[in-house]
Parts: structure tokens; C-alpha cells; sequence
């Protein structure tokens, strides 16, 4: 049965680099015959404006049930200032669909790019691990004397055994199958347990159990504070790093500083075993929007972090998902290499020159 894809372009820049993206999938997919469908969905501002409609009613269903992954660009418009529509839309699928792992290479293409001196691709490739759907992010909580001098505000972090294990085991079973360019096979859990003691507590404890499961994997923990000052100082120490919501967030932005900036960050929500959902990590980025500039390889990096993914769900298709998926990496880093770039990288290209140049790289390297 074809593998199904949903494609939710979105706002502003989205549907300009989807539509990159998806034309480069599409040559992949006949190259290696790998008959893939996709199915576009018009979610996003301008429906959010006409109808007051996000997610349709029965969306998550249908996405759960028919696809086995959604492939997304990004959500944001100036006329919605609250992003109401991107709560519905990015939080409903990502809680709806229970997308548990959150998860972002942060690899550093060419040493131009890594603002670390002396750093460059051979020091920055870790694959930084997010929980998506506890801690903080599950808007419990609430104000009491609201206005007043007396306000309180709280938010509650929950934490559960089986949320906290599942993302541990996520990490633990890349570190082992996805090891480092240089061999190394290590999982970095962070947490605060010293100051946070009951949700840091369970996230140490959880860690100190599992990693008897992995005895080839490294296993080390570090408080999040130390962790961000490693990644700057020492980022060849880390291969998988874990992390609950918040610290996630704030991490995996640092990773992509390190890497060289939002044009190029991919990154993936799954469920493994049932659907994910792949986006780059730039937004609908409004300020360059309509004017053909935006950079696409972050898109491109995704669909390949997609092709992945959907390897996991077939094994007859696995070998060829793979070359595909190998085949994006290598014209990526070619691009960034000797291809044309967009501004954001210091260039003049434009959206297409890009698409153009990585699609020939591909081409060229799937007909060999
Ligand atoms: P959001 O809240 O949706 O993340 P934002 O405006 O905070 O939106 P982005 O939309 O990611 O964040 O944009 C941040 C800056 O990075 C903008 O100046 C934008 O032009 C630039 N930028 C983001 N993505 C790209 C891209 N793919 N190519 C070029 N520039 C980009």
C-alpha cells in the first residue's frame, strides 16, 4: 500500500519552500519508484480568516488512521496576532497524535557557518531529543488576584513515569542505531533534579534504571546550566542529548545557532511505530515572504529527516527510503558547499536556484 503523506504548506514562507520540497520528493520517489501520494492540505491563515476553521473536524482522526506522515512548513500570519490557528493546527497535531519525540539534528554543514571558532562539521553533529507533550507545555495552572499587587501566577509541570521513559528509550535506541560520524554512540540526559527536585527527581531516577539496557551506549548525565555552556565550549562531547519540554525548547534553538542558523534546521514530532510530523524549525517568517528568497534546505533537510522516518514503517521500502533520504543529505551539504545561496547564507539566490541545484545533485546521484 503507497505510503500517504499529508502536506500542510501553511503561512508566509511554507508553502515556498514545501513546494521546493515536495518537488524534490516527488523526483526521489520516481527515481526509486517508491510510490508515495501526497495530499495537500489547505490549513492555515487564510482558511483560519474565512471560515474560523484550524484542524477540520475529524482532521486528527483521518491523520492518525490514513497517513503515515505529515509533511509541514510553517504557521504565523501579522493579521492573526495571537496564533490561534497555529495553536489548533502545530498543538493539536502534536498533542492530538501524542508526538512524544521532538527531535533536531544539529549538525554544522561547513565551517563557514558554525559561529564557534575552530569548530566546524567534524566538532558540531548531535541530534538534540525534545519530550513534546509533558512539563510545562500543558497549559495547567492559573492566576489568583489577576491585576492586582497581589497577583499569583503558577504553571504546573507535569511529569509522568511513562512519558519521561518512552522519549529515554527513543534516545537511548538512536544513540546505539545511529551512531556519530566518528563512531561515538552516547546519550547526554539533562535535567535540573538539584533545584527541581520532583520532576528532575523521576527524570534521574527513570535515566539511572534504563541505562542498564544500553550498556553499549555512554550514558551521562549533566544539569541543563552545564549543558549549555558544554555545547558552546566542547559540542564534540555530545552525540544524543535528552531533554523534558522547556529545557528542549531553549536547547534545541541553541543547536540551531550552532549549526548556522535557521535557514537550515530540520526537524521532526514523531510517535515511533505510528505517524510523524516534519517541519523545519524557521517560522512563517513574514518579513521575506512573497519576495522568492527564502532559504529552502532546512525543507529539504526535513523531507529527508521524513524519508527516514518512513523507512521505519516499511522494510521492503526501507533500503530504497534510505538512499533517497542519504541522497537529499549529500546534495544539502553540496549546496552549502559550492551551490547557490540565499541571503540568510550571505548570498544572492533566489527559493529556485536552490531547489534547481539540489534536485540536479540528486538526480544525478540516484541514477548512478
Ligand atoms: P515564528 O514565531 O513563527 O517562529 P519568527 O518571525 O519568530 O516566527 P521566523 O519566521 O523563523 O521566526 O524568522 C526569524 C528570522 O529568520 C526572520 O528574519 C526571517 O526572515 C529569517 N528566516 C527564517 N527562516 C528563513 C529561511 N528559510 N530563509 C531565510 N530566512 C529565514
Amino acid at each position: 500500500m503507497a505510503l500517504k503523506i499529508a502536506v500542510v504548506a501553511g503561512d508566509g514562507i511554507g508553502p515556498e519552500v514545501i513546494a521546493e520540497g515536495c518537488t524534490l520528493v516527488r523526483d526521489v520517489d520516481r527515481a526509486l519508484d517508491l510510490s508515495l501520494s501526497f495530499d495537500h492540505k489547505d490549513w492555515g491563515a487564510e482558511r483560519w480568516l474565512k471560515e474560523g476553521v484550524g484542524m477540520p473536524k475529524g482532521a486528527l482522526e483521518e491523520l492518525a488512521r490514513d497517513y503515515a506522515a505529515i509533511y509541514f512548513g510553517a504557521l504565523g500570519d501579522p493579521r492573526i496576532p495571537d496564533m490561534a490557528h497555529g495553536r489548533e493546527i502545530l498543538l493539536g497535531m502534536r498533542q492530538g497524535l501524542d508526538l512524544y519525540a521532538n527531535f533536531r539534528p544539529c549538525k554544522c554543514l561547513h565551517e563557514r557557518l558554525s559561529p564557534l571558532k575552530g569548530k566546524g562539521p567534524a566538532e558540531i553533529d548531535m541530534l538534540v531529543f525534545r519530550e513534546n507533550t509533558e512539563d510545562l507545555y500543558v497549559a495547567l495552572g492559573g492566576t489568583f488576584k489577576q491585576g492586582t499587587a497581589d497577583e499569583v501566577a503558577q504553571d504546573v509541570s507535569i511529569n509522568t513515569r511513562k512519558g519521561v521513559e518512552r522519549i529515554l528509550r527513543h534516545g537511548f535506541d538512536t544513540a546505539r542505531a545511529r551512531p556519530r560520524h566518528d563512531g561515538m554512540k552516547k546519550l547526554t540526559m539533562t535535567d535540573k533534579h538539584n533545584a527541581v527536585r520532583f520532576g528532575g527527581g523521576l527524570w534521574k531516577r527513570t535515566f539511572d534504571q534504563l541505562k542498564g539496557d544500553y550498556p553499549d551506549v555512554t550514558a551521562e548525565h549533566l544539569y541543563v546550566d552545564v549543558l549549555a555552556m558544554e555545547m558552546v565550549r566542547k559540542p564534540e562531547r555530545f552525540h544524543v542529548v535528552v531533554a523534558n519540554n522547556l529545557f528542549g525548547d531553549i536547547l534545541t534553538d541553541l543547536g540551531a545557532a550552532l549549526m548556522g542558523g535557521l535557514g537550515l534546521a530540520a526537524s521532526g514530532n514523531v510517535h515511533p511505530g505510528k505517524i510523524g510530523m516534519f517541519e523545519p524549525v524557521h517560522g512563517s517568517a513574514p518579513d521575506i515572504a512573497g519576495k522568492g528568497v527564502a532559504n529552502p534546505l532546512a525543507a529539504f533537510w526535513t523531507a529527508s529527516l521524513m524519508l527516514e522516518f518512513l523507512a521505519t514503517k516499511d522494510a521492503a521500502l526501507a533500503p530504497r527510503l534510505l538512499r533517497g533520504a542519504r541522497a537529499i543529505d549529500a546534495a544539502v551539504t553540496a549546496c552549502v558547499d559550492v551551490g547557490p545561496r540565499t541571503p540568510d547564507l550571505g548570498g544572492a539566490a533566489r527559493t529556485q536556484d536552490v531547489g534547481a541545484f539540489v534536485r540536479e545533485h540528486v538526480g544525478r546521484a540516484l541514477a548512478a
